[in-house]
């Protein structure tokens, strides 16, 4: 037992001496906003990968439309690129936030390294652990959307449909990355909803409350929106030019 702790010990020292410390250890996953300035500047990033990871027969419908909402407030002068790939990912009940990383982190690689920010957007079958939850954002860089959940919130008379439901859903937790609403900073607008925080109070954004819950169609009874609105726009501006000052960053 000794001698294996020995070799163990030179070993790591060996490796952290030539290759450095951070090339071993493995990235930071950081928190849901920890990477909202590497979308919104350039300074690092100059190109995006959306990465979408689904279960089959659970193709993501929102891929375009959440690509489009990504370009209108990030700066990504080399563009962003949908990669769709379908994977098995053995779990197929019920999901926790950690069974969301850990399948990540297995099927998806690295948010950062190059000059190319990954984010990873994953769709699998069952449900969030809480049923009620249509999607998560778990780390800097990972989402999941459960479209098992999604299709009973479909309204009365398919009214918002379930397409309409994951395409809000999709935007809604891509707006949780990128920070909203006052995940890594503090806006100078009062629209954080005081009963639901990290939450819009405008129902008419799509960072509104009730947008990844099940209650969707209770609560919207016209068109669900899918854009962010002028405050979490204007936040969104603050934090790219400096002006409001952004927290938990991975990389700055
Ligand atoms: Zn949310």
């Amino acid at each position: 037992m000794r001698l294996v702790f020995v070799i163990f010990i030179f070993l790591t020292s060996t490796l952290s001496g030539c290759i450095g410390e951070d090339d071993i250890s493995p990235e930071k996953r950081g928190i849901p906003g920890g990477l909202a300035l590497a979308c919104l500047q350039d300074s690092k990033f100059t190109k995006m990968e959306l990465h979408f990871l689904y279960e089959e027969n659970y193709d993501p419908i929102g891929m375009d439309l959440v690509k489009t909402r990504i370009n209108e407030v990030c700066d990504k002068p080399n563009g962003i690129k949908i990669k769709a790939e379908m994977v098995d990912f053995t779990i197929d009940t019920s999901w926790t936030d950690d069974d969301v990383r850990d399948a990540r982190w297995k099927h998806g690689g690295n948010a950062m390294g190059s000059s190319t920010l990954h984010w990873y957007f994953l769709f699998p079958k069952g449900t969030y652990s809480d049923d009620s939850v249509l999607g998560v954002a778990v780390d800097a860089s990972t989402i999941a959307i459960f479209k098992d959940s999604v299709e009973e919130a479909e309204g009365f008379l398919g009214r918002p449909s379930a397409e309409d439901v994951e395409r809000s859903v999709t935007v809604h937790e891509a707006g949780h990355l990128l920070g909203l609403v006052n995940l890594v900073y503090t806006s100078p607008i009062d629209h954080e909803d005081e009963n639901h925080k990290g939450h819009s109070n405008n129902e008419d954004s799509v960072m509104y409350w009730a947008i990844n819950s099940n209650d969707v169609g209770n609560f919207i009874s016209g068109e669900l929106p899918d854009e962010f609105d002028n405050a979490d726009k204007s936040d969104l501006e603050g934090m790219a030019s400096g002006e409001l000052k952004t927290k938990n960053q991975l990389w700055t």
